[in-house]
């Protein structure tokens, strides 16, 4: 089949000839006949990246007859697929210059959207909220309106967008063709297209929640205080990794990121929490892969069209095994082959199973590389750059003899060495004290005892949260409900603080308090600066965090100390003679009479 056979107009095949469309694609072949022929309403079960725009886009444009009034519109779930179907309908309509599409998305200022909806719009590709501000305002008028396509309307619902959807449907003219494209049919998707669709016609584009062909499904089973670990096991072992690492709430999502970030990983974090420009910048930097990993919602990472990825890393897996199929089928694209890696704990290996059950798949489980073999990939990495690299010989030539006279005394093996060493000794680093991870076996009960036995065994781990060699880890009552993040910390810090500034070493955010680590001479100075602090008219409780033993660790492994705002008795033991952040310091501090926040 052809696009020529599907009878589109000369127009349009020539801007999608250009686009490099050879063939339709099989939502295309469905969608395209029926629309040209008829206009009957239409349910279509299509995910992203099938084409399903242009199965709707090609069809509308060819029947659209240019008269500066809408006569159609697109309603998405997010500002970037508004955006994103704007411009394929605009490449699409690249020879038909006479048609208007305009996109009217919230979080924009209304006037530039206003002018050019009074100049006159064909085609209105908008979310719901804004749409409804327009026509409430008198500016988008929909008298004329013949076509209306509700595109991820799935995930409309589920951002809550039914009655915003129910409100534009009726103030559009009683005959229009509908048509609703989901990726899932759920109950509510049955009943709007019970309350607004008439006869429609259904068609299901690959079977529902099938995943994609060339994904891999991988999972790594690990203690739940042991993913981040494993996550740069797996992220270290890939040293050309391009991925989004999915988590499940916005307060993981920044926080994974601030972790990777800190640990010098090129990574970004992408939720609802950061403004509309934020997250454009942070997506743009993406597409340019200028970020390597993207650590984002579900919800927030909708709309950001890649075709690359290498990897989807699931960190933790989904409330629902739609959100999984999203997820995965974000990899594998274009015909590349894709890998989708899950990092769960033993309570979610039922939920593997039913995913492997709907999407008829089997996962594979991994066993986590180790620290040998990570740095083997690292190593052979930075001796593949090396050979890989250009070199423009006109470029580098004026200053090569000063460069041979500087190292003349090193010979071939010694350069090696120390290219080796300065290039890749992050890795080696901190593989050489890695801290174990047991590979979990939910149906193995010896692997809890074991692990406890690992904890109690003292070895530091980062998943325990025990402070770097060197640093003192200290509690505040200040977390991210306040507007708390690394940047706030360390400038907080840094100006109560006066003197040469402090490095600061890991954060840990919660939404209520935090943790952070100063090197342990600093100690002190921090609690003395930060002492007596108000936020917001509230005493802000800083104090030097206390490990607690295993049987009693707490969620975060570590309990707080007493508030420097109320306590002074664990003062006098906190300090540097005490080995403030060594247990036995901060045993001894709350030995001190030290009142316990728990
Ligand atoms: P969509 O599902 O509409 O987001 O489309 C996914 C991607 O496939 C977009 O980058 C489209 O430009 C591309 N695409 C759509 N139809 C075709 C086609 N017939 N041939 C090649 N690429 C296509």
């Amino acid at each position: 089949m052809t696009f020529n056979e599907l009878k589109i107009s000369e127009p349009l095949l020539r801007a999608i000839t250009e686009m490099g469309f050879e063939k339709p694609m099989p939502v295309q072949e469905a969608v395209i006949p029926l629309q040209l022929e008829s206009s009957q309403d239409l349910v279509a079960l299509a995910q992203t990246g099938t084409g399903k725009t242009a199965a709707y886009g090609l069809p509308l444009l060819q029947r659209l007859t240019p008269t500066a009034q809408p006569q159609a519109i697109v309603l998405s779930p997010t500002r970037e697929l508004c955006l994103q179907i704007a411009d394929d309908l605009e490449a699409f309509a690249k020879y038909l210059p006479e048609v208007r599409i305009l996109p009217v998305y919230g979080g924009t200022d209304f006037m530039p959207q206003l002018r050019a909806l009074q100049q006159g719009v064909d085609i209105i590709v908008a979310t719901p909220g804004r749409l409804i501000d327009l026509m409430q305002r008198g500016a988008a008028v929909l008298k004329n309106v013949h076509t209306v396509i509700l595109d991820e309307a799935d995930e409309m619902l589920s951002m809550g967008f039914s009655e915003s959807i129910d409100q534009i449907l009726e103030g559009v003219p009683a005959e229009h063709t509908t048509l609703l494209f989901s990726a899932t049919m759920s109950r509510e998707i049955e009943k709007i297209a019970q309350n607004y669709l008439h006869d429609a016609r259904q068609i299901v584009v690959g079977s529902r929640n099938e995943g994609a062909e060339n994904v891999n499904h991988i999972y790594y089973m690990v203690h739940a205080r042991d993913k981040y670990l494993a996550l740069k096991r797996v992220v270290d072992y890939y040293p050309k990794i391009y991925a989004i690492i999915f988590c499940r709430t916005r307060l993981e999502t920044q926080e994974i990121a601030d972790n990777l970030i800190r640990d010098g990983y090129n990574a970004d974090a992408l939720h609802g929490d950061l403004s509309q420009q934020q997250r454009d910048l942070t997506m743009q930097r993406f597409r340019q892969h200028r970020i390597q990993l993207l650590v984002a919602t579900d919800v927030a990472a909708r709309g950001l069209d890649v075709d690359d990825l290498t990897h989807v890393i699931n960190y933790g897996m989904p409330e629902d095994i739609e959100n999984y199929t999203h997820r995965s089928g974000r990899t594998g694209r274009a015909g590349k082959k894709g890998t989708s890696i899950c990092i769960v704990h033993s309570r979610e290996r039922g939920r593997i199973r039913d995913v492997e059950r709907t999407i008829k798949k089997d996962f594979v489980r991994g066993t986590l590389p180790s620290p040998k073999e990570i740095c083997s990939k690292q190593l052979w990495k930075v001796i593949d750059d090396i050979e890989r690299v250009e070199v423009d010989e006109e470029e580098i030539a004026d200053f090569l003899p000063e460069v041979r006279r500087k190292l003349e005394w090193l010979d071939k093996d010694d350069l090696l060495r120390r290219v080796i060493s300065r290039e890749f000794s992050r890795f080696l680093r901190y593989y050489a004290n890695a801290p174990e991870i047991e590979d979990v076996n939910p149906q193995d009960k010896t692997a809890k005892t074991k692990s406890k036995k690992t904890s109690n065994s003292g070895r530091r781990a980062v998943g325990d949260h025990s402070p770097e060699e060197g640093y003192t880890r200290i509690f505040i009552t200040l977390g991210k409900v306040d507007g708390f993040y690394a940047r706030e910390i360390i400038g907080l810090v840094n100006n109560r603080c006066p003197g040469p500034k402090i490095e600061m070493g890991r954060i840990d955010l919660r939404p209520t308090f935090s943790f952070f680590e100063v090197p342990e001479e600093e100690a002190e100075r921090v609690l003395k600066g930060l002492k007596g602090f108000s936020f917001k008219g509230r005493r802000v409780g800083v104090d030097i965090a206390e490990e607690v033993g295993t049987a009693e660790r707490s969620d975060e492994g570590w309990r707080k100390g007493n508030r420097s705002g109320s306590g002074k008795g664990s003062r006098s033991g906190s300090g540097k003679g005490s080995r403030s952040g060594s247990k036995k310091g901060s045993k001894k501090g709350s030995k001190s009479g030290s009142k316990k926040w728990e």
